[in-house]
């Protein structure tokens, strides 16, 4: 396979409160993306993300550590990050590794616990967000009500990308604010095809008044985009998408979609946004090298960039136990891995010799022969590489900083 330019890489992870539907939209992405043409429904405990299940058929590892999907020319590595409060270690120890994140909101309930509790954690690595308001199609649902939730609990400037067309049974579709459309799901069944429709007349006034904010807060975080709109009293949607990635990069504000994943509504925009507004791992600081023997852990370090032509550097950051043996999964910020090469764990000081390497998705595991910075691949064959040990090329090491949490192997054989 081709290698995937950096710029069109991204490392995503999807998280929530228990039952706001991550496993669902998780599956949702998988199928329309392509790679999983036998859906599982939460119900059957057929999922594809759920590693606690047993392997399906034809001895296909079902894994949730990171799943790989391709969305119109690039390559989104979904990398798990559990929900459950139990599993806050985890969580911490994921969100290391992931570029940007999808926060999934109960469109009855809002922002619950959980979502604040992982919410506090994304905002410690500076994980840049976007939010989707699921389950619109329940009863009782409310977009607004549950955006409000954002602001109260969250504290955040919450910027609406979206508007929901119709409410609970009702809900069609939504308000693109960017393209000042209308997007419309025909049905709601899997593989429901969707339109574009010019905006509902009885919507156009709210459209109008949300994007003036999308505009204002979003134009405000570049200079030179406040200046092609106080001349034009607009901008180009190039130019909009543009600040919303730069707003949602640094944090000045949270961009929110909405629909149902259920009914399958509102998924494919939603991966549309990622690409748009998630960074690539080119986008964002690469990652810091150790401290020092005795240097200050708060001390201003070196940051490695993420570059294919840097030495090898890596961070094991979860071992999965299949029936193959363990499977080691890196993500690589620097340089390229070739399988049968030898690298250095810095973390325990000796060598491993690299086997098999594997990118899964969601029905298959496909063997690969490198890996590049910015990517990540699950490895067969590493003897002694624990859980956030980091990985170096022999000749020229570069110690990154390591994931501190003890945390065990999950054992699905
Ligand atoms: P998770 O715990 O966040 O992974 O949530 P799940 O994806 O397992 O969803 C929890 C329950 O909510 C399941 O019964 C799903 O079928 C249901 N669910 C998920 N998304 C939606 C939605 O958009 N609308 C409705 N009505 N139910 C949903």
């Amino acid at each position: 396979m081709a290698r995937t330019p950096l710029d069109k890489i991204r490392n995503i992870g999807i998280t929530a409160h228990i039952d706001a539907g991550k496993t669902t939209t998780t599956e949702r992405i998988l199928y329309y993306t392509g790679k999983s043409h036998k859906i599982g429904e939460v119900h059957d405990g057929n999922t594809t993300t759920d590693y606690m299940e047993q392997e399906r058929e034809r001895g296909i590892t079902i894994t949730s550590a990171a799943v790989t999907a391709e969305w119109k020319d690039h390559r989104i590595n979904i990398i798990d990050t559990p929900g459950h409060i139990d599993f806050n270690i985890e969580v911490n120890r994921s969100l290391r590794v992931l570029d940007g994140a999808v926060f999934i909101i109960e469109g009855v309930a809002g922002v619950q616990p959980q979502s604040e509790t992982n919410w506090r954690l994304a905002d410690r690595y500076n994980v840049p967000r976007i939010i989707f308001i699921n389950k619109l199609d329940r009863t009782g649902a409310d977009f607004f009500r549950a955006f409000d939730t954002l602001k109260e609990k969250l504290g955040i400037v919450a910027l609406p990308l979206q508007l929901p067309i119709g409410a609970e049974e009702n809900f069609i579709g939504v308000v693109d604010l960017v393209e000042m459309k209308a997007i419309v799901w025909e049905g709601g069944e899997l593989g429901a095809k969707f339109h574009d429709e010019p905006i509902p007349a009885e919507l156009e006034e709210k459209a109008k008044e949300h994007r003036q904010i999308l505009l204002d807060t979003a134009v405000g975080v570049d200079e030179k985009a406040m200046e092609e709109y106080f001349e034009n009293g607009d901008v180009s949607v190039e130019t909009l998408k543009r600040c919303i990635k730069k707003g949602t990069i640094s944090g000045e504000f949270r961009p929110v979609l909405c629909g149902t994943a259920f009914k399958n509504k509102g998924v494919q925009p939603l991966l549309d946004a990622v690409l748009d507004y998630l960074p690539s791992p080119v986008d964002v600081e690469g990652i810091k090298v150790a401290p020092e023997e005795g240097e200050d852990e708060d001390a201003e370090r070196r940051v490695i960039p993420v570059r294919e032509d840097g030495p090898f550097a890596g961070l094991a950051f979860k071992i999965v136990n299949d029936k193959y043996g363990n499977l080691t999964f890196v993500r690589v910020y620097s340089g390229v891995l070739k399988s049968g090469d030898q690298v250095l764990n810095t973390t325990k000081g000796h060598k491993e010799r690299i086997g098999r390497m594997f990118q899964m998705h969601a029905d298959k595991r496909e063997e690969i022969k490198e890996v590049t910075a910015g990517d990540i691949a699950a490895f067969v064959g590493l003897k002694d590489t624990g859980t956030g040990d980091t990985l170096a090329s022999q000749e020229d090491p570069v110690v990154l900083e390591r994931m501190a949490f003890p945390v065990p192997v999950i054992d699905i054989s």
